[in-house]
Order: structure tokens, then sequence, then C-alpha cells
């Protein structure tokens, strides 16, 4: 890599199969200065796994707004950066937004290596209307919050995409099956690319069954259908 002129790489990684890396990303892992991650720990077993020996900065949620200038000074002085995330792409309900921005307005070059995503491989397989879709990430944690996003949200007419964690999933489907009713087409996707991947696809009457039923353990994508889509 040119270091006259340094660039912020935005590198996606797995989100569970470690064959989904692409060579892109791990060339410019290989190629960058420093690899600037949430958490040394998880992002070291993955630069081990590929042979990668590298330097790391940790850039995460609760450090961000501090750690955003520190980066922005090692990429004036010619640093190249290569961000990741724990899993998928940096920035999606993942920090990097504010060391993309401060780049925009600085003019330093800033590179997607674009790669795993959980709600674009969700929605890809899903079989819900994906030509248009709202991606909220996580909702606020508060049950009253929760239903009144659903109750705004009642009759969008386009595709709804949750992140949800292990802990809320349940509330979070108890609360859309209050709100949205057990007709609503939703789909909820576990375990993307992992050895428990599951699908659970139908009306939100059955779907929530399943889930009740099935180890809660995992990570969630949710998605809810518009109203008048039928399965
Ligand atoms: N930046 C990531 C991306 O590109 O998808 C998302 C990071 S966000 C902190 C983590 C959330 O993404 C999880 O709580 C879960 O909702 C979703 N997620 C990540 N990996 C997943 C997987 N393998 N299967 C299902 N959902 C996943």
């Amino acid at each position: 890599m040119d270091n006259k002129s340094a660039t912020l790489y935005i590198v996606a990684t797995p989100i569970g199969n470690l064959s989904d890396i692409s060579e892109r990303a791990l060339q410019t892992l290989r190629d960058c200065d420093i690899v600037a991650c949430e958490d040394t720990r998880v992002t070291g077993t993955l630069l081990k796994r590929f042979g990668i020996s590298k330097e790391m900065f940790v850039y995460e949620d609760s450090r961000e707004r501090n750690a955003a200038p520190i980066l922005l000074e090692k990429l004036k002085s010619g640093l190249n950066i290569a961000l990741v995330s724990d899993a998928g792409t940096p920035c999606i309900s993942d920090p990097g937004f504010r060391i993309a921005r401060a780049c925009r307005a600085e003019g330093i070059k800033v590179v997607p290596i674009p790669g795993p995503c959980a709600f674009a491989a969700a929605l890809s397989a899903s079989g819900l209307p994906s030509d248009s879709f709202l991606f909220v990430g996580f909702l606020p944690a508060k049950t009253a919050a929760r239903r009144n996003f659903f109750e705004k949200h009642a009759d969008f007419g386009h595709t709804l995409i949750f992140y949800e964690s292990p802990y809320r999933i349940l509330k979070f489907i108890d609360d859309a099956l209050d709100v949205f009713g057990g007709d609503r087409v939703v789909c909820v996707a576990k375990e993307i690319t992992k050895l428990h991947e599951r699908f659970f696809t139908g009306k939100l009457s059955d779907v929530a069954l399943q889930i009740k039923n099935s180890s809660t353990k995992g990570e969630f994508v949710v998605l809810i259908a518009p109203k008048d889509f039928g399965f």
C-alpha cells in the first residue's frame, strides 16, 4: 500500500463461517499498518487463523468518541488503517461511523471492503419482500419503546428488519405478536452461516411457538413483512 496517501479501509469479516472472508479483505488486513478493532481477542483470533500478525488498536463503542481523533491522527501521519468489527460489516450496528465521517470531512480516502452482513444475509434468504425495506438495527431494550416503535410501523409498507439479542428475543416476539397480530408474516433468522443456522418463516403465531420451543441461545435477525404480504 502507498503510505503517502493514507486510507481507512472498512473491512467486513465473517458472521460465523470463516470461509466467508474475501481475498480482498485478507489482502487488506495483510497490507495495512494497523487493524482497528472492537476486541483484540476476537480479531486476534481471526488474524491468527489466517497467519496475519498486525498491530491492533481498540476502537469500540464506549471509546469511539475518544478513539476517533487518535485514529484520525494516525491516518494523517500516513498510516493505512483497516477497521473491522467483531463480526460482519463495521458501521452496521457497530462502531465506525465517527471515523468514517471524520475522514470524509478531512478528505482522507475511505474504502469499503464489502462482505458479510447479518441483515443482508437474512433478507436474501428470507423469502420476504426484499426490494425495499427498513433496517432498524437494535430497538431500545425497554418494552414501552419497542411497542411504541411497532405501533408506529404497524402499517408500514416495506419489510422491517431488526437485530435482537438472545436475552430479549422472546420479549421481542411477544410484543410483536400483540401489536402486529398472529397472521403477520415474519422470518426469524438464527445463527446465520453457523452450524445451527435456522430460518423460522411463516405466520407470527406459528414462528413464535417454534422460537419458544427451541433454544434461544445464539444470534438473531428478525424480519417483519408488510401488512398485506401473504406467504
Ligand atoms: N456489523 C454486524 C453486521 O454486519 O451484521 C452486526 C453487529 S451487531 C453488534 C450484532 C447483531 O447482528 C447480533 O445481535 C444479531 O442480531 C446480528 N447477527 C450477527 N451475526 C449473526 C448471525 N450469524 N446470525 C444471525 N444474526 C447475527
